[in-house]
C-alpha cells in the first residue's frame, strides 16, 4: 500500500550539488510497482486485448490509483502512437513499450485540461509553433519539432517519460480544428524539456499519483497525427481508452470493496453470531455483491463492444454504439462507485473508516475522483446524445439500440429515445435523456450478466 500520508509524491526543489531542480519524487514502493507493471509485457501488441484488460481489472482491485492512472495514460499513449504512426520518433516510443522490462520501462501521460476548462477542450490556449531551426519533418531527430508554451492545469502521472499534450497550433483555425496533439518527452539530452512545475495539487483522492499545474516554456515535441485533427484524435483514441479504464476501475473497486466486506462479516461477531448471519446485514452484503457483479459484467461487455468496433472499422453503427456505450457506462458506473465503497465501509463499522485497518477509505477517496476524469457525468451524457444526433440515429432508434441491448431492449425505451430525438436540444428532452441513460445501462448490464450466467 503506497498511498500513505508519509509516502506521497513530493517536489524536490534542489537536485545533486544543490542545482536548482523541480522534479517530482515518487516513493520507492510506487517506483517498484510501476516497474513491475510496465515491465511485465503488458504493452506488447501481441497480447490478447481481453487478457490485457483482465489484468487492468485485477490491478484496479489492488486499488493503487498511482499505478492504475499511469497504466491508463500509457495505454492511451501506446494506442495513439500506434494508430497515428506518422513519425519515426513515435515508432521508437512504441518499440520501447514493446521491449519494456522491469529494469527498462517507460510510461505516458496526457495533458489536455487548462485552467479555463477541461470539458470544453476546444478552448485550449497553450501555443504550439515550429521550433526555431528545427526545419521540416525529416530523418533527423531534431527536425519537425514544435515548441510548446503555456499552462496545463491538471497534469497527472507527471513523472511519465512521454506526455501527450494538446495545443493551439500557430496560424491554425480558431475552433477545435486549431488544436494539435503533440508527443513531448519529459527529458531531452538529460535535461528537463522546457517546463516548470508550478505546484502539485492537493487532492481528495488518487493521492499516490502526482498531479501538477505545469508551465511549458518552449518544451519540444512532435505532432501526433494531422495538426488539424488533434482534438478529434484525442477524444477518439486517448480519452476513449481512458474512459474504458475508468469503467474497469469502477468495477475493480466495487469487487475489492465487496470482498473486504464479505471477509469481515464472515468472522466478526455481534450479539452472539457472525455479522453475515444478521438478516439486514446479509441483505447489504447481497446488494453490494450484486452491484459488483453488474459492474464487472458491464465492464467486460463495454470492452467487447469497443473491441468489436475496432475489429470492423467499416461498420459505422457498431463504432457509434461503442462510442456511446463507453461514454454512458463510464458516466453511470463511476457515479455509482463511491456509494458502493461506502456501503462496504459501513459493514465494517468504525474499522471501515480507519486508514490503517483496511483499504476502504483509500478506495472511497479514489472512487470519488473517477467521475471527473475524462469527462464528468453530465458532459458525457450530453456527448452521447449529441453523437446520436450527429450520426443520424433518428428514425432507426430501435435497430440501433438492439445492436447493444439485443432482446433486453424495452420497446418503451426505444420509443422514448425516438421522442427525445425529435427535439434533442429542448431542455425537457435533455432531462428525459438523463433518465433514460441509467435504464439503458441497466439493461446493458442485465444482458451482460445473463450472458455470463448462461455462458453465451
Ligand atoms: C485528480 C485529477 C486528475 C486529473 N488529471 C488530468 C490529467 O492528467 N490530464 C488532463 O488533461 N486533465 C486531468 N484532470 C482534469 C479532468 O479531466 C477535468 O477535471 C475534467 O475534464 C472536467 O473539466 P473541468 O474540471 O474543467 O470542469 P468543467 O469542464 O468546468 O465542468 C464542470 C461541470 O460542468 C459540466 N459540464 C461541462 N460542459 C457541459 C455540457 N456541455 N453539458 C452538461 N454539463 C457540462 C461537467 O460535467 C462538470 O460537472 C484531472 C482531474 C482530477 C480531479
Amino acid at each position: 500500500m503506497v498511498e500513505r500520508r508519509e509516502k506521497l509524491p513530493f517536489i524536490e526543489a534542489c537536485g545533486p550539488y544543490n542545482r536548482v531542480s523541480s522534479e517530482v519524487v515518487l516513493p520507492s514502493e510506487t517506483r517498484q510497482m510501476l516497474a513491475e507493471v510496465h515491465g511485465s509485457g503488458v504493452w506488447k501488441a501481441s497480447l490478447d486485448e481481453r487478457a490485457r484488460y483482465a489484468l487492468f481489472y485485477l490491478l484496479n482491485q489492488n486499488g493503487e490509483s498511482g499505478i492504475a492512472c499511469s497504466v491508463a495514460c500509457t495505454d492511451g499513449l501506446a494506442r495513439a502512437l500506434r494508430v497515428l504512426a506518422d513519425d519515426p520518433r513515435s515508432g521508437e516510443v512504441v518499440e520501447q513499450l514493446e521491449k519494456a522490462t522491469p529494469e527498462h520501462w517507460i510510461h505516458g501521460a496526457q495533458f489536455i485540461t487548462e485552467i479555463q476548462g477541461g470539458s470544453d477542450a476546444a478552448t485550449n490556449a497553450l501555443r504550439a509553433e515550429p521550433a526555431p531551426g528545427s526545419g521540416p519533418a525529416g530523418a533527423s531527430r531534431e527536425e519537425g519539432l514544435w515548441s510548446l508554451t503555456g499552462q496545463k492545469w491538471f497534469c497527472s502521472n507527471l513523472t511519465a517519460d512521454y506526455w501527450l499534450v494538446t495545443a493551439r497550433v500557430k496560424g491554425g483555425p480558431a475552433d477545435h480544428r486549431g488544436i494539435g496533439l503533440f508527443c513531448v518527452p519529459r527529458v531531452r539530452s538529460g535535461e528537463p524539456n522546457g517546463y516548470r512545475i508550478v505546484r502539485l495539487k492537493e487532492k481528495l483522492g488518487t493521492r499516490a499519483v502526482p498531479t501538477a499545474e505545469l508551465e511549458l516554456a518552449g518544451a519540444l515535441g512532435w505532432p501526433v497525427g494531422p495538426l488539424d485533427a488533434g482534438l478529434k484524435n484525442t477524444v477518439a483514441i486517448v480519452l476513449t481508452v481512458s474512459r474504458l479504464h475508468n469503467v474497469m476501475a469502477a468495477a475493480g473497486v466495487a469487487r475489492r470493496a465487496t470482498r473486504e466486506a464479505h471477509a469481515y462479516a464472515g468472522f466478526r461477531r455481534a450479539f452472539g453470531r457472525k455479522l453475515a448471519e444478521h438478516p439486514l446485514l446479509a441483505a447489504s452484503l447481497r446488494e453490494i455483491s450484486d452491484t459488483a457483479d453488474r459492474a464487472e459484467a458491464g465492464a467486460f461487455a463495454t470492452l467487447d463492444a469497443w473491441l468489436e468496433a475496432q475489429a470492423s472499422p467499416d461498420d459505422h453503427d457498431r463504432a457509434l454504439w461503442a462510442r456511446v456505450i463507453v461514454s454512458i457506462s463510464k458516466a453511470i458506473t463511476t457515479r455509482r462507485s463511491p456509494g458502493q465503497v461506502y456501503s462496504a465501509m459501513m459493514i465494517l463499522g468504525g474499522n471501515g473508516v480507519e486508514e490503517r485497518f483496511c483499504a476502504l477509505p483509500r478506495l472511497w477517496r479514489d472512487a470519488a475522483i473517477l467521475e471527473t476524469w475524462e469527462g464528468p457525468y453530465t458532459l458525457l451524457l450530453m456527448q452521447a446524445l449529441s453523437d446520436l444526433v450527429k450520426f443520424g440515429v433518428k428514425g432507426r432508434e430501435r435497430s440501433f439500440l438492439e445492436l447493444g441491448l439485443g432482446d433486453h431492449l424495452d420497446a418503451e425505451d426505444s420509443r422514448e429515445l425516438a421522442d427525445i430525438l425529435t427535439a434533442p436540444d429542448e431542455d425537457e428532452n435533455i432531462l428525459r435523456w438523463s433518465e433514460l441513460v441509467p435504464r439503458l445501462v441497466g439493461r446493458f448490464e442485465d444482458r451482460a450478466l445473463e450472458a455470463l450466467r448462461t455462458g453465451d
